[in-house]
């Protein structure tokens, strides 16, 4: 069998994967006789999650199109302002509900994004398996900076991060995934990832310091942690943080 080769390029930030002799131009790369368009993305240091779009001979294909000598394969991220809607798009759907689990790295981000309201597993003890079957079984997005755990096979939605503090890795996700409409702060624990619930200042009796009772007239509890939270200084600051992600956040809860 005469070898196969296909040209390949890659757009935007997806270059950042790429060896660098190879970003930000089409080059050519010896495929296997059953290498897919997965395959080879992948092969060539591009987790498949990152991917959006793939052309090949200007016409969309999805993960499994085997390819053929003389190939053009262009592959894109996620679009921030062209319009795809005609072409394609590789994965089947979107997840309905934003689920995430993250990665033994990330437990400052897992808090965030608690704080802003999705629902995020995180433990820093998950194994790599353990992240893959949570993210299958609960159609979770899984959040990394290890690329090699983004492609594994039954991971289907994944968000490769970039950012290395915590609330700049919050905004990248939010961006990302455009996300801002969807906050709802306060609605998780942080600790638990459980829905908080609001309670009177009578059910917080005993269970917040008189003064803080005195002060303050709005509690929410966590039925698996049961502690209580009120707005005190820590809220505010952690409702800063919010509102800088979501500058109509604080109109749309003062009219809900
Ligand atoms: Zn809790």
């Amino acid at each position: 069998m005469s070898p196969i080769t296909a040209t390949f390029r890659f757009y935007e930030e997806l270059n950042d994967f790429l060896a660098r002799p190879l970003r930000g131009r089409a080059f050519e790369s010896v495929c296997a006789h059953t290498a897919t368009t997965k395959h080879m993305i992948e092969a060539l240091g591009v987790p498949h999650t990152e991917v959006e779009l793939i052309l090949v001979n200007g016409e969309s294909v999805g993960f499994d199109r085997v390819l053929a000598d003389g190939d053009r394969v262009a592959v894109y991220p996620k679009f921030e302002a062209l319009d795809v809607t005609p072409l394609l798009r590789v994965r089947e759907r979107p997840l309905r509900t934003i689920r995430f689990v993250a990665d033994a790295h990330l437990g400052g981000l897992a808090q965030l994004l608690r704080l802003a309201g999705f629902d995020t597993l995180y433990d820093n003890h998950f194994a790599d398996a353990e992240i893959e079957a949570l993210a299958a079984s609960q159609e979770r997005i899984v959040l990394t900076r290890d690329r090699e755990l983004l492609k594994r096979r039954t991971i289907t939605h994944g968000c490769y991060v970039r950012a290395l503090k915590p609330q700049t890795q919050l905004r990248e996700i939010v961006d990302r995934l455009d996300l801002a409409g969807s906050v709802r702060a306060f609605r998780l624990c942080l600790s638990c990832n459980a829905p908080l619930r609001r309670i009177d200042k009578a059910q917080a009796e005993g269970r917040a310091p008189e003064g803080v009772l005195e002060r303050h007239a709005q509690f929410v509890t966590c039925d698996v942690c049961r502690r209580v939270f009120w707005e005190g200084s820590h809220w505010k600051r952690m409702r800063t943080l919010i509102d800088s992600l979501v500058p109509e956040q604080r109109e749309r809860d003062a009219k809900a």
